[in-house]
């Protein structure tokens, strides 16, 4: 019999609320959310290993614009745009992340190279860039990352000394409390039972001093263990990092013997609820379960296995 596949990926969580969606922007998103299910799902039928899937769908994300990752990523207290990204595969352990780069068109592949053709796992900023420039990455202007609606963002908290979560409202206190959070991420299981996980982001509007978040941090934003589980999280980065949520999950199944969707629930509604960490995270294992689980209004979120699950979600 054939091994089951599995696949779940999403575009942040956050204030994501049905009042303050359009029509147009609502059926923008649940487009864009089919169209890289159906990309990586044929890839894994195609027999593609988990690993290249989840790179191949965050790339996807990366290059639609509709979200806080590669093209579309928010803007930082100089103007710029400062991505972190990290992939792992749950086979080996081999895992790769870039922080804090600029111009690299897809940091997922940047760190995916850095996986594969490093002896590094992290690579950051400037040195990071000369890395994707050697392995002969696409390199963008800065105008490439740009979009109106960040820009706009942008403008209400530049001068305020507040850094802020992806957001789609106006005012400092709007942009305080309805926090979104744009990061993507995907998480697959292949024909073979490997599992594999990789998170992508523009990190936080305004942020500055090298700000780095949870997403290229294995354990925290990112990780795959083909004897536990594979996770990508989105969400405030400084509270995941503090509690390491992703590879809590992982501990929690393979030490506590919980189950996937028991050690997310107990990480995302229990454990990050406690710290005030708002966010979400994706999650599946060996033998095709899925968990999305968030603490938010919404999550973008779209996810299909085997056993005939197949759901596109934007709300709670
Ligand atoms: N976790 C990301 C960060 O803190 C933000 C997000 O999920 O959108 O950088």
């Amino acid at each position: 019999m054939a091994h089951p596949l599995a696949l779940a990926l999403h575009g942040g969580a956050g204030t994501i609320l049905k009042e303050q969606m359009t029509a147009e922007l609502e059926a923008a998103y649940h487009q864009s959310l089919q169209t890289a299910l159906q990309a990586g799902w044929q890839a894994l039928m195609a027999g593609l290993p988990a690993v290249e899937v989840v790179a191949l769908v965050v790339e996807h994300l990366e290059n639609d614009p509709l979200y806080n990752a590669g093209r579309g990523s928010v803007f930082t207290h100089q103007g710029l745009h400062e991505m972190d990204a990290a992939i792992m595969c749950g086979h080996t352990l081999a895992a790769g992340a870039c922080a804090g780069v600029q111009q690299v068109q897809n940091p997922v592949r940047l760190a995916q190279a850095i996986m594969n053709n490093s002896e590094h796992v992290m690579l950051a900023g400037q040195g990071a860039q000369q890395f994707a420039l050697e392995q002969g990455l696409p390199l963008q202007p800065n105008s490439y990352f740009y979009t109106p609606f960040r820009h706009s963002q942008w403008q209400h908290v530049r001068d305020t000394g507040h850094y802020a979560l992806d957001h789609n409202l106006n005012g400092i206190d709007a942009l305080m409390h309805n926090k979104k959070f744009g990061t993507v991420g995907a998480v697959a299981l292949d024909a073979n039972g490997h599992i594999a996980a990789a998170t992508s982001t523009g990190g936080m509007t305004n942020k500055q001093y090298n700000r780095i978040g949870d997403s290229p941090i294995i354990g925290s934003g990112c990780y795959a263990n083909n004897k536990t589980c594979a996770i990508s999280s989105t969400g405030h980065g400084e509270i995941f990092i503090k509690a390491v949520a992703a590879y809590d999950v992982s501990c929690l199944m393979e030490y506590a013997g919980l189950s996937l969707q028991q050690a997310m629930e107990k990480v995302v509604m229990d454990k990050l609820v406690r710290m005030q960490g708002e966010g979400g995270m994706i999650g599946l294992d060996a033998k095709g379960q899925i968990g999305m689980v968030f603490n938010s209004a919404g999550m973008y979120r779209a996810a299909r296995n085997s056993q005939g699950v197949d759901v596109i979600g934007i709300y709670g």
